[in-house]
């Protein structure tokens, strides 16, 4: 099962949980307020589950790098560097 980062929306803890992905809205911290899954910067989750990347920098899944660079170019951003 894939692992996920999760922060809690009360107290800002955060920890790795491996959860099914039909669970990650379900997770609940400690503290019993809900955690938000968090992406790591520079990832482009991949997986059986999960079939998308996600840009931190356009802060939504995105459909490929042709994608990705399509909507950097349009808000402004170089795509010279790093995808993603
Ligand atoms: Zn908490």
């Amino acid at each position: 099962m894939p692992r996920y980062d999760f922060e809690c929306e009360a107290c800002k803890k955060t920890e790795e949980r491996v959860v099914l992905y039909s669970q990650i809205k379900e997770q609940k911290c400690l503290c019993g307020s809900n955690m938000k899954m968090l992406f790591s910067p520079s990832v482009a989750i991949i997986s059986d589950e999960i079939p998308l990347r996600y840009s931190m920098a356009l802060g939504k899944p995105i459909d490929g790098r042709a994608d990705w660079k399509k909507q950097m170019k349009a808000k402004g951003f170089s795509t010279d560097l790093n995808p993603y």
